[in-house]
């Protein structure tokens, strides 16, 4: 399922390239191309959701895939026991700019709270 203009469907059809650093058969993360900690790495659906507004009862499994591969990620980032941060950004005003949901995996520096 992939909306023609959207942007992170067009890495998961490989029309844009990507830095892949995992791959399951429903999730799929990338390096953020702006990295704002020395990990950053985006877990998105392969299904189509634009926000976390959109979601159904049954994208439960999926959104649960998208935390199950941030874990691995950190594990392989070597972050996981220091810390890290998943973190989904909704609508404009919490800053979201790519209307495909994904999660933002940050860690490798101290991160402080509560975000900007
Ligand atoms: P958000 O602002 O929460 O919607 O996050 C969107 C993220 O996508 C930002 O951190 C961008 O830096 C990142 N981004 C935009 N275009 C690309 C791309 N082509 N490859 C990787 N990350 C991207």
């Amino acid at each position: 399922m992939s909306e023609q203009d959207c942007l992170f469907c067009k890495i998961l059809e490989g029309v844009i390239p990507a830095d892949i650093v995992y791959e399951s058969d429903t999730a799929v993360a990338f390096r953020d191309v702006n990295p704002q900690a020395p990990t950053h790495v985006l877990v998105i659906p392969r299904k189509h959701i634009p926000t976390i507004n959109a979601l159904r009862a049954e994208d439960e499994q999926i959104v649960g895939s998208l935390y199950l591969a941030a874990q691995e990620i950190a594990q392989q980032e070597g972050i996981a026991e220091y810390g890290y941060r998943a973190v989904m950004n909704c609508n404009a005003g919490a800053g979201q700019t790519v209307f495909h949901l994904h999660l933002h995996v940050l860690g490798g520096r101290a991160l402080s709270w509560p975000p900007g």
